[in-house]
């Protein structure tokens, strides 16, 4: 757990969130600037930097994070016409929460994976 991280004070219920989903060790709730119709955040409850150090210090935490996405994406109605995932890693990508994190975005067309 760290004091000035978001997320894990999302994941210890000390920040307000809409939460969807939760297991004993991943956190589901809304993205607070939704990029889709269908926009959620799957997290680790424990704090790991992005998916790299996540999957380098604890694959089976990393299955958990998928397996959660994939459940919010079915309760969200996502299942038919699917979804995106998404882990932005790092500075070229875009990372601005360092608390590694899933985007489960959908709901609609989504585009070409990245902008040209
Ligand atoms: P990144 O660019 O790091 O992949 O994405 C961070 C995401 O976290 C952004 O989509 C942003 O809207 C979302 N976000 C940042 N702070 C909060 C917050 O306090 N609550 C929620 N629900 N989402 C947040
Ligand atoms: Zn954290």
């Amino acid at each position: 757990m760290s004091d000035n991280c978001v997320f894990c004070r999302i994941a210890a219920g000390e920040l307000p969130t809409t939460l969807l989903h939760t297991s004993p060790n991943t956190v589901a709730f809304r993205d607070l600037n939704p990029q889709a119709p269908t926009h959620v955040l799957v997290i680790p409850k424990r704090h790991h930097t992005d998916v790299a150090a996540l999957a380098t210090a604890d694959p089976a935490l990393a299955g958990e994070v998928l397996a959660t996405a994939a459940t919010v994406a079915q309760a969200e109605g996502l299942g038919a016409n699917g979804f995106r995932l998404i882990f932005n890693t790092g500075r070229y990508a875009g990372q601005e929460v360092f608390h590694v994190h899933a985007h489960v975005v959908g709901g609609a067309p989504l585009g070409p994976m990245l902008v040209r």
